[in-house]
């Protein structure tokens, strides 16, 4: 290779960490809003501005939002199930939910891992939680070097919990964790787990660093299903997770910055579309869950500044019918959830925008030194096993020295 291609490849490495670092320390500047976007938001469909990940510093005073998962229990290739992530001004990161598929949009995101340390889950429906075991093991092997904490909602027994849940789901992955705590750096597999009581109403369940964080009940199928409603620096984030309607929400919600909640199919659609029958149809979209005229009910019951609806094949042909449900019983700002949507919330402007992806995504750089591995406590690989490796030493041993020399190191082949 030549001195000047190592030049322009050591330019573009330093570039990227300068654009890395300008988008994650949690300094003071950053990203100025340009003009008031509210339109963009009463026109029920993001601008054409676009948000490239990992290079805007948020303002002090900014909250950012973005949908990582808007649509069904069975993710699709255009939507994943519940995610979103919440990023502050004051660096402080959170997830709420983590439905099956939402893992690889919060990839894209290049948010290091040891940032996203913090999970809220609205209850344990597997579109509200099926990607927990990817991104909290798979997160470990991506540099995750902070133990993970999560809150979930108590249920009607103890059986029925999150607490119970996350017992269970670490026993399942016991293979998975004995493995690789034998190869990596494997503090981020610590789950820090907080059950809090469904039945809090406008209860505190997360209080650090200025950022509280309240539950409501929601009505969900059975009990043991909440909301949250989170305040920081005067901005109110409010997201249902999944609910029918309910005077919780009604009574605790006003006011929200913006109020992201579940808005499903109506029952004409479930029945033309997803191939429910009339009974089936009226009862989810309407009973167990929101349709959009209800939705539109709430949003005009507690005046967001932006409602955001969400949790439904967000498509040509529904998005129309969506949006004339809702407006017959709401004129207020509202858009409709997809995948990649990203909100900027100051007092001042609420913006709305797509996030770019990069497909070809690795993990971000961990923001603590890594610890040398510890002896494994797993059990060693058995005779028979062993029997059956071909260690190719001619091979290896030269990798192993070149490495070695490369990096002033003198490690041994096992
Ligand atoms: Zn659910
Ligand atoms: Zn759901």
């Amino acid at each position: 290779m030549t001195t000047k291609k190592i030049s322009i490849i050591a330019s573009i490495a330093i570039m990227a960490v300068v654009f890395y670092q300008w988008g994650h320390l949690d300094g003071k500047k950053g990203r100025t809003s340009g003009p008031i976007n509210e339109a963009s938001a009463k026109a029920s469909e993001p601008h054409l501005d676009v948000y490239y990940p990992g290079t805007e510093e948020l303002a002090a005073d900014e909250m950012r939002v973005i949908a990582c998962g808007t649509g069904m229990p069975s993710p699709r290739p255009k939507q994943a199930a519940a995610c979103w992530i919440v990023e502050l001004g004051n660096g402080d990161k959170f997830l709420f939910d983590l439905g099956a598929g939402s893992h690889e949009r919060i990839a894209a995101q290049k948010i290091p891992y040891d940032y996203l340390d913090k999970v809220f889950l609205g209850h344990l429906h597997v579109d509200h939680f099926g990607d927990f075991g990817s991104f909290w093991l798979g997160g470990t092997t991506m540099n995750r070097l902070t133990p993970l904490r999560v809150w979930g909602p108590s249920g009607p027994t103890p059986e029925l919990g999150t607490a119970y849940a996350f017992e269970k789901m670490e026993e399942m992955y016991a293979w998975d964790i004995a493995t690789r705590s034998s190869i990596i750096d494997a503090r981020g597999m610590v789950l820090d787990v907080t059950e809090f009581d469904y039945k809090g109403v406008n209860k505190v369940i997360f209080e650090e660093n200025g950022v509280v964080i309240r539950t409501i009940p929601a009505i969900h199928s059975i009990d043991g299903a909440v909301s949250f409603i989170l305040e920081w620096n005067g901005l109110k984030f409010t997201y249902s997770s999944d609910t029918a309607p309910n005077s919780w929400w009604i009574k605790y919600t006003k006011d929200s910055d913006i109020s992201i909640h579940e808005s499903f199919l109506p029952p004409s659609l479930m029945m033309s579309r997803m191939k429910f029958n009339v009974k089936e149809a009226l009862n989810v979209s309407t009973v167990a869950h929101t349709s959009p005229q209800q939705f539109g009910k709430l949003m005009s019951l507690t005046k967001p500044r932006l409602a955001v609806g969400y949790h439904f094949q967000n498509d040509f042909d529904t998005l129309p019918i969506m949006i004339a449900e809702t407006r017959k019983v709401y004129d207020g700002p509202l858009v409709f959830a997809q995948d990649y949507m990203v909100f900027n919330i100051t007092k001042d402007a609420i913006d709305v925008r797509m996030s770019a992806y990069d497909e070809d995504i690795y993990p971000e750089l961990p923001i603590r030194d890594k610890l040398d591995v510890p002896p494994p406590t797993s059990p060693p690989f058995s005779e028979f096993i062993l029997s059956g490796w071909e260690k190719f030493p001619e091979l290896v041993g030269g990798i192993w020295d070149k490495i070695n020399k490369e990096n002033g190191t003198d490690y041994k082949v096992p």
